[in-house]
C-alpha cells in the first residue's frame, strides 16, 4: 500500500519511504492510500480474540502487500507482549490501562511497534538511520527503549529541559549504545522546532539519514489502533450500551489512531479529546479556524502541546469540515486545579487511582456524558507512579513506585546541554554523521 502526503495527494510513497523518511518533503503527513474496512465476522467474533489477535490482524490488513506474514506476526508478537486491560471503576465507567508495557506510557506501544517495523524494513541497508525524537515526557523513553541496541540505528532524543518529571528524565537522560540525549533549553515546541527543522535541511539530508520517531510517524499510529479494538472486545463480554471514548490529547496522535480504528468499522458512538490548558483544539471545534498557541506548562505535561501534529491527518480525514470532525468528536480544556480536584475525588469514591493525563480524560467524558446511559471509556496513558509527586500531593499518600521505574532512579545522567538554536543543533548532527 502507499502512503500520501496530506498536502498533496499525488505525492505517495512506498511503506519503507513513508516509515524511514517520517515526513513528506512538503511537510504534510503521511497517510494511507486505504483505510482498510475489517471483516464483519472479526466484529462478530471480537470479545474472543486477545491484543496479540488484533495486532496481527489489523497489522496484515495493512502491511501484507509489503511483508512476509512471517514478519509480520513477529513484529506483532515481539511488540504488543503486553496487555492493556479495561477496569470498571463503576457503573458505565471503565479505564483502559495503557501504561503496562516497558515504560509504563501508552507510547511503548506505537514505539515497540515501530522500532521492529523499521528493523524489518531496513535490514538490508548498511548507511546508519539516524532517528530524531522531540518529547515531552513519555515519548523518548518509549522510543529509546524500543529501538536501545538495534542495529544500524542511532536515536537522538530532544527534550525540554525542567520541564518533564523527575522519573522521565531519569529514563530518557541516563541511556547508552546508540541512543544520545539533548537537554534543550526551551520548550517542548522549541524541541519539535528542531526536528522538523532539520527534516526539511535539504543540506543536511545529503550528508544524514534522517528519520523520526514522532508520533507524525505512520508506523507508530497504526498499531495504536489495536488497544482501541481490544477495548471493545473487553467491554463487549460485560455491556451492549454504546461507547463514547475520551482521550487525553496532546499531539493528536493517539486520537488520530482511534478515528483510523473507527473507520475500520469499530463501533465508537463518539470520540471526546480531553486536553489541558493548551486548547487550540477545542477553540478551532467553536469556531471553525484553527489557529496555532504556544504551549503552557501543565501538571499533565505530555499534553503541553500548542500546535498539535497531528491535526493535519484529522483536517485529512473529514476534508477539513468542522460540522464533520464536530458530530465525531467533541472537546474540552481542564486547569490543573480540576485535574486534581479529579485525582482526589476519583479516589476517594471508587479507589481508582489517576494519573493527571488520565483525570484530564475523566474530566472530558464526564462533561460530555452527563446523564446519558451509555458506557464511557477512558484512555489511561500513563501510571500514576510517573507523576509519584504531584498524585502523593493530592491524595495525601505515598505511592510506591514499581520496580520497573525504580531501577531507573539511581542511573547517571548522561544528556548534553544545547541551547535552542537550529545552528547548534545542526552541528552536532553533522558532528554524529561521522
Ligand atoms: C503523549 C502522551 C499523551 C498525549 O498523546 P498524543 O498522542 O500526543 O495526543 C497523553 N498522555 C501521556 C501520558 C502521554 O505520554
Amino acid at each position: 500500500m502507499n502512503y500520501y502526503s496530506t498536502k498533496n495527494k499525488n505525492h505517495s510513497v512506498n511503506l519503507k519511504d513513508a516509515v524511514l523518511k517520517g515526513l513528506p518533503p512538503d511537510n504534510g503527513l503521511y497517510m494511507p492510500e486505504i483505510i482498510p474496512g475489517l471483516p464483519q465476522d472479526f466484529f462478530e467474533n471480537i470479545s474472543s480474540k486477545s491484543i496479540n489477535e488484533i495486532a496481527r490482524i489489523v497489522s496484515k490488513t495493512f502491511f501484507s502487500e509489503d511483508l512476509s506474514d512471517d514478519d509480520i506476526e513477529w513484529i506483532a508478537d515481539d511488540s504488543i507482549n503486553f496487555e492493556a486491560p479495561l477496569v470498571q471503576i463503576s457503573t458505565n465507567t471503565f479505564v483502559l490501562e495503557l501504561f503496562h508495557g516497558p515504560t509504563m506510557a501508552f507510547k511503548d506501544f506505537g514505539a515497540r511497534f515501530m522500532s521492529r517495523l523499521m528493523s524489518k524494513l531496513i535490514s538490508k541497508q548498511d548507511k546508519t538511520v539516524h532517528i530524531l525524537v522531540a518529547t515531552s515526557g513519555d515519548t523518548g523513553s518509549a522510543v529509546a527503549q524500543g529501538f536501545y541496541d538495534v542495529d544500524g540505528i542511532h536515536v537522538t532524543i530532544l527534550y525540554p529541559s525542567g520541564k518533564v518529571s523527575k522519573i522521565q528524565e531519569q529514563q530518557i537522560a541516563t541511556l547508552d549504545k546508540n541512543i544520545t540525549t539533548l537537554e534543550i533549553d526551551g520548550t517542548f515546541d522549541d524541541c519539535q522546532h528542531l526536528v522538523k527543522t532539520a527534516f526539511l535541511d535539504k543540506e543536511l539530508n545529503k550528508k544524514i539519514l534522517l528519520s523520526s520517531a514522532n508520533s507524525i510517524n505512520i508506523a507508530r499510529l497504526i498499531p495504536q489502533s489495536f488497544y482501541y479494538f481490544s477495548a471493545i472486545s473487553q467491554l463487549e463480554k460485560v455491556s451492549d450500551l454504546p461507547v463514547l471514548i475520551s482521550v487525553p490529547s496532546g499531539n493528536f496522535g493517539n486520537l488520530t489512531a482511534g478515528l483510523i480504528a473507527q473507520r475500520m468499522g469499530l463501533p465508537v458512538e463518539h470520540y471526546i479529546a480531553a486536553v489541558n490548558a493548551n486548547d487550540t483544539f477545542p477553540i478551532y471545534l467553536e469556531s471553525g479556524k484553527f489557529e496555532a498557541k504556544s504551549s503552557v506548562k501543565t501538571i499533565s505535561n505530555a499534553m503541553d502541546v500548542g500546535n498539535p501534529s497531528n491535526l493535519g491527518r484529522i483536517f485529512d480525514m473529514f476534508e477539513s469540515n468542522p460540522e464533520r470532525i464536530r458530530q465525531n468528536i467533541s472537546s474540552f480544556s481542564f486547569n490543573d486545579d480540576e485535574t486534581r480536584n479529579t485525582i482526589k475525588k476519583v479516589y476517594a469514591e471508587t479507589g481508582y487511582l489517576f494519573d493527571p493525563h488520565g483525570a484530564v480524560g475523566y474530566l472530558g467524558l464526564e462533561k460530555y456524558r452527563q446523564d446519558q446511559q451509555i458506557n464511557g471509556i477512558i484512555l489511561e496513558t500513563a501510571h500514576p507512579a510517573k507523576f509519584k509527586d504531584i498524585v502523593d500531593d493530592v491524595t495525601d499518600g505515598n505511592l510506591e513506585l514499581p520496580e520497573r521505574l525504580k531501577k531507573y532512579m539511581s542511573r547517571t545522567k548522561t544528556s548534553i546541554g544545547l541551547n535552542r538554536n537550529y545552528a547548534s543543533f545542526k552541528d552536532y548532527l553533522i558532528s554524529i554523521a561521522g
